[in-house]
Parts: C-alpha cells; sequence; structure tokens
C-alpha cells in the first residue's frame, strides 16, 4: 500500500475538533466511502456512487466501514451494501442516511458552505464511531437470514459471510472492540487464496477489453466501424434474447423469422422479457426498436446482422449466401454458431472479411459472455466493431481464434466425456454433480446438460457421425481409436432430452420442471449398461471425480493456448466464470490450475492416463508440460513462455 494508513487517519478526521464535511463529487467506493464516514457530515453530488465493493475483491471494509455503516444506516441495511457490493446512487444513499445532503451544484463549493453554516456546533452527535449501534428486536433472525441468504449466494466464497460476522462485531462489540474483530477478519480474508483469485479475475475482465488476434487485429490499433441498425436472423431462444439485448442497447433491429407461427410467439416473448427488463432493472422500454419480419430481404439496409438459426452447417450456409447477395456493401455478417467453422460461413460470402462469429450464451440478454470469434480473413475493423457491439450490449466480449467450439465449447467436451466415463466406471450423475457443485459450480454437469438438452450434443455427434447403431460390444465405446460413451445418445434415443421432456440424467416432476430428483429408472439402466459391456462399477472418490473432470479440461485450455485460439490464460478465465458457471472465488480453470501447481496437475494427468491410455485427452499438452517444468510460473508470466501464436494467415 502506498500513503498513510487508512485506520489511523480516519480516527485522526473522527476525532478532529473542527468540522470535517466529505464532498463527495464522483465516486466514493471502498475506502473512499470509509473516508467520508469518519467526517462529521458528507455532502454528495447527485452524480455520485457511494458503495463497499470489497466484497467483491474477496475482502471486507477494514477501515472501520462495517463498524461505522451500520451504526450509521442500522444492520439490515449495511448488511446488504457490505454483503452485495451494490453501489448506491446519491440519491438513495440520502434516504439511507448515509450523506446528509445531495447537490446539483460543485460538491466541494456546497460542502464549504455547510462547513460554514455549522460552524461553532457541538461535533459530540456527529462521530459515528461513539453511535450505539441499532439493535432491533429481531436481531437474531435477521443476522440468521443474512447467514442464509450469504450461503445461497456465495457458493463457497467467504467473503460475504466474513463481512456478515464484522457487522454483528458492531453490534455485540464496543467500537475499539468491533475494530479489533474487523482487522482480524480482514487479514483472514486478506491471506485466503480467495482474495487473491477474486483480484487476479477482477483485472483479467479488464485484461481481455485489450485484445489482440493472431492475425494482427488489435484493440488500440483498429477501429471499429459505426453501427445503428442491427438485424437478428432466427427467433428461437437465441435470437429473441439477442434482439432484446440489441434494442436495449439503443440499436435499432430488424428481427426475421421464416415461420409464422414462431414469429408471433417470439414478438410476444420479446415484448415479456422487455417489460420485466424495466420493471425488474429500469432498462427502457425498447419495443419501438424492433421491427419484425419473416422475409430475410427486409435485411438490406442494415449496418450488422447476426445469424442465430438452427445450428445446421448447410441451412447456415444457405442464409450466409442470401445474407451476402442482400446486404448493403460493408454489412457485417456475424453468426451465433456455438462451435461451427466460421472461415466456412465466411467462403459463402462475397466478403469473407465481414464474417465473424459473434457467440451469446443462454439467455443472451442475462449472460454477460461473448465470444467473439475471428476467422483466418475477418478484417481488424470488423473484430474491433463486434468486440465493441458487445460491450455497447453490456457484455464482456472476449476475442478468440476459430476452431471446433471455440474456447468455451472446446473445453467443455474433454469434461463432459471425463463425466460420462466416470458413469460407466461407476458413479452417477448426482455423485458428480455433488463434487462439482461443492468445488463452486452453479450446477454440475449433468444438471446442466438436463437444462440445456441432451439433444444439442446428441445432434451434434450425429453430424460428426459419432452415433453408431451398433450399441453392444467393444466397438460401441470405440470412436477412431479412442475411448467414447455412448450413454448421452442412449438417453436420447429413449427421448430422454433433460428437463423440457421431464427426463434426462435426473428427473423432473413434469416436462419443463425444473428441480433435479436422483432417478432409479437410470441407476438400473447403468447397470445393466455396465453388465452389458463387462465394465465393474468401483467406489470412486470426489477427489478423482474433481481431478479427472477439471484436469481434463484444464488441459485443453493449455492446448487452447498452445494454438493461439484464446491470447492469454486470462481470456479463458473470463469465459469460463462469465459464461460457464465456474466459481469466480477460484479466479478460472487457469488461474486455478496455477493455485494447484501445474506440476501437480501434470503429475495427476500421467497417473490417469497411464490407467486409461485410450483417452488422448488426459495426455498432458507440451505446453502445459513446459510451464510446470519452468518451475510452475506466476500467471501473469505465461505469456513469456507460450511462444508467439502461429499465425493463421
Ligand atoms: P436456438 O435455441 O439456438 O435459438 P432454435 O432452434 O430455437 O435455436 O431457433 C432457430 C430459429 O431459426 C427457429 O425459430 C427457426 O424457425 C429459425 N429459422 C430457421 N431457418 C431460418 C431462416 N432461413 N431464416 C430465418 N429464420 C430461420
Amino acid at each position: 500500500m502506498t500513503g498513510p494508513p487508512l485506520v489511523p487517519m480516519v480516527h485522526l478526521i473522527e476525532a478532529a475538533s473542527k468540522p470535517v464535511v466529505a464532498a463527495i463529487e464522483g465516486i466514493a467506493l471502498g475506502g473512499g466511502l470509509e473516508l467520508a464516514l469518519s467526517c462529521h457530515y458528507r455532502i454528495a453530488h447527485s452524480k455520485a456512487t457511494l458503495g463497499f465493493p470489497e466484497v467483491a475483491l474477496g475482502l471486507l471494509p477494514g477501515a472501520g466501514g462495517t463498524q461505522r455503516l451500520p451504526r450509521l444506516i442500522g444492520v439490515p441495511a449495511a448488511l446488504d451494501l457490505i454483503t452485495t457490493g451494490r453501489h448506491v446512487t446519491a440519491a438513495e444513499a440520502r434516504q439511507l442516511g448515509i450523506v446528509d445532503e445531495v447537490t446539483d451544484l460543485n460538491a466541494v463549493d456546497a460542502a464549504v458552505k455547510f462547513a460554514q453554516s455549522v460552524t461553532g456546533k457541538s461535533l459530540d452527535a456527529r462521530r459515528i464511531s461513539t453511535y450505539p449501534c441499532p439493535r432491533p428486536p429481531d436481531l437474531d433472525a435477521i443476522f440468521e437470514r443474512a447467514m442464509q441468504q450469504v450461503r445461497r449466494s456465495a457458493r463457497g466464497a467467504i467473503a460475504p459471510g466474513t463481512c456478515v460476522q464484522a457487522v454483528h462485531a458492531a453490534v455485540t462489540l464496543p467500537y475499539a472492540k468491533g475494530m479489533e474483530r474487523e482487522r482480524e477478519l480482514f487479514s483472514l480474508l486478506f491471506t485466503s487464496g480467495q482474495a487473491r483469485a477474486l483480484q487476479y479475475y477482477f483485472f483479467a475482465q479488464r485484461a481481455v477489453s485489450r485484445w489482440s488476434t493472431a492475425n494482427g487485429a488489435r484493440w488500440d490499433t483498429s477501429k471499429p466501424r459505426p453501427v445503428r441498425k442491427a438485424a437478428v436472423i432466427g427467433l428461437g431462444t437465441m435470437g429473441r434474447g439477442i434482439t432484446v439485448s440489441l434494442a436495449q442497447a439503443g440499436f435499432s433491429v430488424v428481427a426475421v423469422e421464416t415461420q409464422e407461427q414462431q414469429l408471433s410467439e417470439a414478438k410476444q416473448a420479446v415484448s415479456g422479457m422487455l417489460e420485466r427488463g424495466a420493471k425488474r432493472r429500469g432498462v427502457p422500454l425498447a419495443h419501438d426498436k424492433i421491427k419484425y419480419s419473416c422475409s430475410v430481404q427486409a435485411v438490406a439496409d442494415v449496418d450488422l446482422v447476426i445469424e442465430a438459426v438452427f445450428e445446421d452447417m448447410a441451412l447456415k450456409k444457405t442464409v450466409f449466401q442470401q445474407l451476402s447477395a442482400i446486404c448493403k456493401p460493408g454489412a457485417l455478417l456475424c453468426t451465433n454458431t456455438s462451435g461451427l467453422d466460421i472461415d466456412e460461413l465466411a467462403s459463402q460470402t462475397q466478403s469473407p472479411e465481414l464474417v465473424v462469429g459473434m457467440h451469446f450464451f443462454a439467455p443472451a440478454h442475462v449472460m454477460q459472455l461473448l465470444e467473439v470469434v475471428y476467422g483466418p480473413r475477418s478484417s481488424p475493423e470488423v473484430v474491433a466493431t463486434a468486440m465493441q457491439m458487445g460491450k455497447k450490449m453490456g457484455k464482456v466480449s472476449v476475442a478468440v481464434g476459430n476452431c471446433r467450439g471455440f474456447v468455451g465449447n472446446r473445453m467443455l467436451k474433454p469434461y463432459l466425456e471425463q463425466a460420462f466415463f466416470l458413469l460407466e466406471e461407476g458413479a452417477t450423475p448426482e455423485q458428480v454433480d455433488q463434487v462439482l457443485e461443492e468445488f463452486g459450480f452453479a450446477m454440475g454437469v449433468f444438471k446442466v446438460s438436463d437444462l440445456s438438452g441432451l439433444d444439442v450434443g446428441w445432434k451434434v455427434r450425429k453430424s460428426d457421425g459419432l452415433v453408431s447403431p451398433a450399441s453392444t460390444g467393444t466397438s460401441a465405446r470405440i470412436r477412431g481409436g479412442s475411448r467414447y460413451s455412448p450413454l448421452g445418445d442412449l438417453l436420447c434415443e429413449r427421448g430422454r432430452f433433460g428437463q423440457k421432456t421431464g427426463r434426462g440424467w435426473f428427473q423432473y416432476d413434469k416436462p419443463g420442471g425444473r428441480v433435479a430428483k436422483p432417478d432409479p429408472w437410470l441407476h438400473g439402466f447403468l447397470e445393466e449398461y455396465r453388465a452389458q459391456h463387462g465394465l465393474v462399477a468401483r467406489r470412486i472418490d470426489h477427489q478423482e471425480v474433481l481431478e479427472r473432470c477439471l484436469y481434463a479440461l484444464i488441459n485443453e485450455g493449455f492446448q487452447i493456448l498452445q494454438d493461439g485460439i484464446a491470447a492469454g490464460p486470462e481470456d479463458i478465465d473470463v469465459i469460463y466464470v462469465l459464461g460457464y458457471g465456474w466459481p469466480r472465488h477460484r479466479g478460472g480453470p487457469m488461474f486455478y490450475a496455477g493455485q494447484v501447481g501445474l506440476d501437480k496437475v501434470v503429475e495427476r494427468l500421467e497417473h490417469y492416463q497411464q490407467i486409461h491410455p485410450d483417452v488422448p485427452g488426459l495426455q498432458p499438452c507440451s505446453l502445459l508440460r513446459k510451464l510446470a517444468a519452468s518451475g510452475n510460473p506466476a500467471i501473469h508470466k505465461w505469456r513469456e513462455v507460450i511462444q508467439k501464436p502461429r499465425s493463421q494467415l
């Protein structure tokens, strides 16, 4: 830390015999707000923002924030602000009692004037540390609820619960003792791996905005093109969410859907989403921004198109041929494919440099992640435009190279594969999911699969020629010389597509039901399957489930870095936290690998590879080996070891 330590300073300010008025002109977050709370009065500009965001970085406000705020605004409001890290406007801060006055004029002038009006008045009642902390009669219930709330939302993150403990100290201990407790709790968090992971993640998210690509485009040298009007083709789940996101960001949108029934359903669904957005988040209603059409001809004058039709290469190719003929020269042609070849689509058009992937995540109006996929021919301005569009839509855009599944779905493949193999060897979906959820994932891999639909992967495997009708004998479990599990295909053949059919890896009370329950049928099915294939179930411990699933995924991440598909480990980590439910307090898969120790990851992968020589995904990739051999360097040094990404030109 540079500058004077904050705690003695806030005590000096508060103890001053002259009135000290805080003038809050812009943002008073964290230490800034703690400083303001030590002043005798606070004046804020109407545009000012206040809050304690420390919890998001795995910390707590450690300069008296947890002790002063509840004394000033009461326990429930203080718990809310400190455990969520939520920022408040000046108006809300006034309402809560954090600031004494809000001004539209210069805050410093207003504060000076205010100070003059209070000179000579006693400051006894203005020193917050001397206030008794309010004790509402249902205090225990308030803390109990707060703890339950953080347990539910924090998924293993320790900072929110520790914040609750610190506020509890403000109520139960005198100020000086409360400060000691705050310090103890702060250092507990500070020295935990979680704070380091969260801080790494914070900077990783910033780092991805300074993107660069293997074909030489860069955030600071590639100029985005202006986009005012956009189009979405195909109004399924994804297209609807993208339409909402575009309209809410202020773009005019032409929304095209060829199926009449689907179009009228989409109109209703989009309106509903816009209304809920306006009601819950105060986003301006944007109905009038959207024009619907059942003809692709309607996109002739737009600046950018996002194609979101069925995930079918032949269909997408036809759509891209049409778009190339219809759209005005220079219009960007983007695809929301979740893994198909961008370059193959680009080759259908007259201007392949205008084609990029914009891979949104469901639901697209909620999920913050956008993978911007550049092909070997995508022009730097086009990549820059897609990156900027994402930002304007409130997304975190990550630039990634073109390969099967891009970054996120490519890494998902070996992860899912291990989960299937574990079932074959004796695990159950509930066991695998429990281990992953205890690690901190919002949902285990089988519940996610039930939610997004087992048929999605089935279709892809079918078109890849992996789904074979021969379902017995050794060949049923081998493809291209490597181990393959047909379990997902067998479930689909029985119409078990997940939540939408009420049955998948779990059972649900009805089609569309959301609460997953273990399914005895599935257990019986697994037993039968093992017997049929001569597999003997064994007891699999939690450590093995975690290591095989996560290290296989991490290994693919290193391969992606080695191939130059992601520019750095930060890109991969941001994708996994924002798009795949990787717990933020574990930094992301690449950061986590570093924390475990790259040599340990290599050693465990080698161990499992020996047992499963027919699983190539368990073979540590050469970049991972190289990094491990160079002494497990800190993650920000990896780029020095990663060779310059191979040019894709
Ligand atoms: P997702 O779940 O990825 O959004 P869906 O399969 O739900 O995908 O939706 C794809 C939508 O695209 C469907 O509503 C389908 O009618 C529509 N669609 C298919 N082909 C075309 C096309 N050529 N032009 C416009 N819309 C199309």
